[in-house]
């Protein structure tokens, strides 16, 4: 099959693998001009590892995770600890893998078959689905006839625009923004450590990993009127949710993210559709289901989904529509899970009071103190 990929992060660089290791024509195209490496660490959790093995780069991936023990402190105005994350309440299992999406991205990128196109700077403006094919329109003005289009465009997915109607059906934001930057300079850190200051309603911390520092800030908010693709609106409000506060290295972390050209800003927010196909048009990771970043598990489900996805079409060859339908019923159970596991983390991590925030360390430092029992 000819198949187009739209959007080049982790789903749509995954179903690159996936579909061109099944001996599919596969093109990607990408509306930035190159890969989109900012974020902090992310997890495969579960079954994504396994996807990770079918796909042939798990060694590549464990050679590049995150090896310290992870632990992430709620510190003071001082910067006392106040409070820490025991490790299991970070990830599923000692078989999850954490990795630097910069890391992921590149493994990724290295392990397209060849013959994968990868266009960067291009994105759909129109897609007619006539039963037997796709013709879709770039934005550079060429087109293209294509037997499948997977949509993997993130959360904002314009081919989920196109094909299913406007974002507000589908998108429920969970009261949250968040905002990713990079430090400026290097800080050698001898372990993988997470510092966060709160106070009512706000976050903002850093992340260590090999050496360098991610700036992130995570606010709760109605949702603003914000034009996420319009960087110097995300700075402003970023400057106002944290105005006033002086505490700790608030407006130093601050100042890092309105000063990284690749500030990430976003609502925290999931999608929930019915159905992620429409004819030739399937919707693969954010795009279809993102669970927001607070379930921790939006690249593991980018993972299985391009996994099953090539799985489904192999199997089922002459029917795309039956192929499409069971990559939807072996997918859902994941999203379902990945998306209920998402709302505990924002009171977790932004108590909305003092005493929200005076109780989670309470908490917190009672559940360290508790034995195991056997
Ligand atoms: C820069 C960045 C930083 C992130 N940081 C974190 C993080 O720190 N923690 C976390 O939990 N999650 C983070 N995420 C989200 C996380 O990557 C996803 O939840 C998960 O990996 C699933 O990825 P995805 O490929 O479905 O979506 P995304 O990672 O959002 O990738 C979508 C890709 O599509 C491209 N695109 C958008 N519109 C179009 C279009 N119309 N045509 C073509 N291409 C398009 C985007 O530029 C992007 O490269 C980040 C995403 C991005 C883009």
């Amino acid at each position: 099959m000819r198949i187009l990929i739209t959007g080049a992060g982790l789903a749509g660089l995954s179903a690159g693998i996936t579909l061109g290791g099944s001996g599919h024509d596969v093109t990607i195209v990408e509306r930035a001009a190159r890969l989109r490496t900012g974020g902090a660490p992310i997890d495969l959790r579960g079954d994504a590892v396994g996807a990770a093995g079918r796909m042939g780069i798990l060694d590549a991936v464990r050679d590049a995770r995150l090896t310290m023990t992870e632990t992430v402190h709620f510190v003071g105005p001082d910067g006392a600890v106040l409070a820490t994350v025991p490790q299991e309440m970070v990830g599923d299992s000692a078989d999850d893998i954490e990795i630097a999406r910069e890391d992921l991205t590149r493994i990724l990128q290295d392990a397209l078959p060849d013959g994968v196109r990868l266009v960067f700077d291009e994105h759909v403006t129109a897609l007619a689905d006539d039963g037997t094919g796709v013709d879709a329109t770039f934005a550079s003005g060429a087109t293209g006839r294509f037997d499948l289009v997977v949509g993997a465009d993130g959360i904002h997915s314009g081919t989920r625009r196109l094909i299913f109607g406007p974002e507000s059906e589908y998108l429920r934001p969970l009261g949250y923004y968040v905002a990713f930057g990079r430090m400026p300079g290097r800080e050698e850190s001898t372990s993988r450590e997470n510092s966060f200051y709160n106070y009512p309603g706000h976050l903002i911390g850093l992340a260590r990993y090999h050496d360098k520092v991610i700036a992130v800030a995570t606010f709760r908010s109605e949702p603003l009127d914000h034009d996420y693709r319009d960087p110097d609106s995300a700075r402003r409000i970023l400057a106002d949710a944290f105005a006033g506060h002086d505490e700790w290295r608030v407006p130093e972390l601050v100042d890092a993210l309105v000063r990284d050209p690749d500030l990430y800003f976003d609502t925290v927010a999931q999608i929930h559709m019915d159905a992620w196909h429409r004819g030739r048009v399937v919707l693969l990771g954010d795009a279809a289901s993102g669970p927001s970043g607070l379930s921790g598990r939006g690249t593991s489900l980018a993972l299985t989904g391009a996994s099953i996805l090539a799985e489904t079409l192999d199997a089922r060859p002459a029917d795309l529509d039956a192929a499409l339908a069971e990559y939807e019923e072996r997918q859902r159970p994941y999203v379902t899970h990945a998306q209920a596991t998402a709302a505990p983390g924002g009171e977790l991590l932004v108590p909305p009071t003092t005493e929200a925030i005076e109780e989670r360390n309470r908490q917190l430092n009672a559940y360290a103190t508790t034995p195991v029992s056997p």
